[in-house]
């Protein structure tokens, strides 16, 4: 096709407005990527026995040694005081999957945050979607639950999604936005306390059905630019995790996505081999 002189300039003009746009973008990214190290954080949920969970963080303390990502295990409270034991001096972090909103007192069935800090754990799932789904945990239970941690010293690994339904009736961002808004209505700007995001579509967990890395990101990208409104810093620090079936074999395609900081593990966190492997 022919182009008149003027044509031809304005062409060239958007060319180089558009390359330097991509590049600010993917240099704004990359670098807050060199921030965020990879986290890869396992949730065995209600399962295990004492003996394979002794076999299982047997493999974890052999085949979880890379220092070039984060490495944590969620157990079962009923099994944390082993894994203390056995993970000690090893790089894999301990934490729980759930936590009370109040300190002590007449709350049967829950654990404070206290306990958990003496159980020796770190980090602290809240919101999981089987939380939320199976136990009906409002946004207001999960951002309580949330600022436990938070105030105790611990990291709560806030988990949202949407489900299948939700996003087929396009309103992924609005279900995920107003999950987050409960936190973020309490967390002033610049509060600097490390948290973590895992974004968890709930069709996508246990089901063997992954967001493609492309989903994914989309979703991360969004959620990414609604912490800048509310604090740059913040946004640029926080890590989001994508949570839903990964495993070793689509790993690397997710861990690509600039947005995806690491992931949250079900079912491949029951083998130390999957696990480690997520890091390869
Ligand atoms: C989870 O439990 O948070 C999860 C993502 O499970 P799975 O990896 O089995 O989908």
């Amino acid at each position: 096709m022919l182009f008149c002189k003027k044509e031809e300039n304005c062409l060239i003009f958007m060319g180089l407005a558009c390359l330097c746009k991509q590049y600010i973008l993917q240099s704004r990214s990359e670098k807050g990527r060199q921030m965020r190290k990879l986290l890869i954080a396992g949730n065995w949920k209600m399962n295990g026995t004492q003996d394979s969970v002794s076999s299982l963080l047997g493999g974890l303390i052999e085949k979880c040694t890379s220092t070039d990502v984060d490495w944590l295990v969620c157990h079962s409270f009923l099994y944390l005081a082993e894994a203390r034991a056995a993970l000690k001096g090893t790089v894999v972090a301990l934490g729980a999957q759930n936590v009370c909103d109040q300190e002590s007192g007449a709350f049967t069935g829950e654990v404070s945050p206290n306990m958990l800090k003496e159980a020796g754990c770190t980090h602290v799932i809240v919101g999981h979607s089987e939380r939320r789904h199976v136990y009906k945990e409002s946004n207001e239970l999960v951002s309580a639950r949330f600022f436990s941690a938070l105030d105790h010293a611990l990291v709560p690994i806030l988990c949202v999604g949407e489900t299948l339904d939700q996003r087929e009736a396009d309103q992924t961002l609005d279900i995920v936005f107003a999950q987050i808004d409960a936190v973020l209505k309490v967390l002033p700007a610049g509060d600097v306390r490390e948290w973590v995001l895992a974004y968890e579509p709930v069709w996508a967990i246990g089901t063997g059905k992954t967001a493609t890395p492309e989903q994914a990101q989309q979703v991360h990208d969004a959620i990414r630019k609604k912490l800048q409104e509310h604090d740059a810093q913040m946004a640029e620090s926080v890590r989001i995790l994508y949570g839903g079936s990964v495993k070793p074999s689509n790993a690397t395609e997710l861990f690509a996505m600039a947005d995806i900081d690491g992931a949250l593990v079900g079912g491949a966190s029951l083998s130390s081999d999957d696990f480690s492997d997520l890091a390869r």
